[in-house]
């Protein structure tokens, strides 16, 4: 699946400054909201692609990656794993960047909240991947992966306030969490915007995460993946992405596989194809070949008058399948070579050769 440019996703130059950016992502998500297209598969997708590069875009480290080594620089980065997210998730996640507006759901008019609050939610789920080689796809592998995600502060314990503090009854509703607008016989109460409806703001922050309760932290976890698995396949780890808000659970993390191109390995499902070239003289007289496997190299017997482009089957061969359980094989192409040089020896017994063939060819 290939990504699309995050600038060209948001319709921002490579130059475009931070409020350039967010200026870009409002406006596209408050077109492909998924309140404002209700069953529309498009839009959605359109909007996670638009989360999925404001998050880079946003964030200067993960910009400056993204800018110097394009997608693959992001790579442990610790992405959240939009494939998995629903419109609703990465709603309730942009409303923290947009929580200073009155949140994005003001600006659709719905006014609705998912989040309770008070209440607890689970954690995102993050993304990361792995590469395989085809003999670690043969037996499964136990990898080893690091990658970066936010944490709860050791500092503040993950509560923002810095150490012998607590959070103050917000100035703005008074400690209610709700706040109303208008005047009249139009009142319209919507969640507080300045604590975001907890009722109270941190008046002293922590030094360490500036109030946010949260750092970015490396994590290392060892992951086993199944023999047989393919290119863009996910193994999904319990609990290890983002802890949840409230004492909400941690989201997981998802670890998508690459599987590194062989040198002479072709994968089909669980079949491997290896394309070998022989002699004309081995493919008219028959012979025992070299042929590429995945532990090194193994013995092939061709039979005499072995055409251009036959296929040899070796049983058992090839990769596991995940859902049979059985087997692949590994198939072997041959081609045929033409000597392009001839020594004189040569040339004169493939001339008497062509004589017996009665079969014109150019004279000497
Ligand atoms: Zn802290
Ligand atoms: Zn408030």
């Amino acid at each position: 699946m290939a990504k699309r440019d995050y600038y060209e996703t948001l319709g921002v130059k490579k130059d475009a400054s931070a409020d350039d950016i967010k200026r870009a992502y409002r406006r596209l998500a408050m077109k492909y909201h998924p309140d404002k297209n209700p069953d529309n598969k498009e839009a959605e997708a359109k909007f996670k692609e638009c989360a999925e590069a404001y998050e880079v875009l946003s964030d200067p480290e993960k910009r400056g990656r993204y800018d110097q080594f394009g997608h693959d620089g992001l790579r442990g980065m610790g992405m959240h794993d939009y494939s998995r997210m629903n419109g609703q998730d990465i709603f309730s996640m942009f409303e923290d960047i947009f929580g200073g507006f009155g949140g994005l759901g003001d600006l659709f008019g719905t006014g609705r909240r998912t989040r309770k609050p008070s209440g607890a939610s689970r954690g995102y789920d993050l993304e990361t991947s792995v590469e395989m080689n085809l003999s670690e796809v043969s037996k499964g592998a136990e990898k080893t992966i690091e990658f970066t995600r936010q944490d709860a502060c050791t500092e503040c314990s993950g509560s923002g306030s810095a150490k012998g503090s607590a959070p103050g009854r917000c100035p703005a509703c008074g400690g209610t969490g709700q706040v109303s607008r208008g005047g009249g016989f139009f009142q319209m109460v919507s969640t507080c915007p300045q604590c975001r409806g907890a009722g109270t703001i941190i008046t002293n922050p922590c030094r360490k995460c500036r109030g946010s309760g949260r750092l970015p932290k490396k994590r290392v976890v060892s992951i086993k993946i199944p023999a047989g698995v393919h290119e863009g396949q996910a193994v999904r780890v319990a609990s290890e992405g983002e802890p949840g808000r409230g004492g909400g659970p941690r989201g997981d993390l998802y670890c998508y596989v690459r599987i590194k191109p062989h040198e002479f390995l072709q994968r089909d499902r669980s079949d491997l194809i290896a394309v070998v070239p022989i002699s004309f003289t081995q493919a008219a007289l028959g012979a025992t070949i070299d042929v590429p496997s995945l532990n090194g190299t193994r013995q092939l017997k061709i039979p005499a008058g072995t055409q251009y482009g036959s296929v040899f089957r070796i049983k058992g061969q090839g990769l596991p399948d995940m859902r049979t359980r059985r087997t692949g094989d590994q198939l072997v192409q041959v081609t045929v070579e033409t000597p392009s040089k001839l020594n004189k020896k040569q040339e004169e017994l493939l001339r008497e050769f062509a004589e017996t063939e009665n079969k014109n060819v150019f004279p000497q």
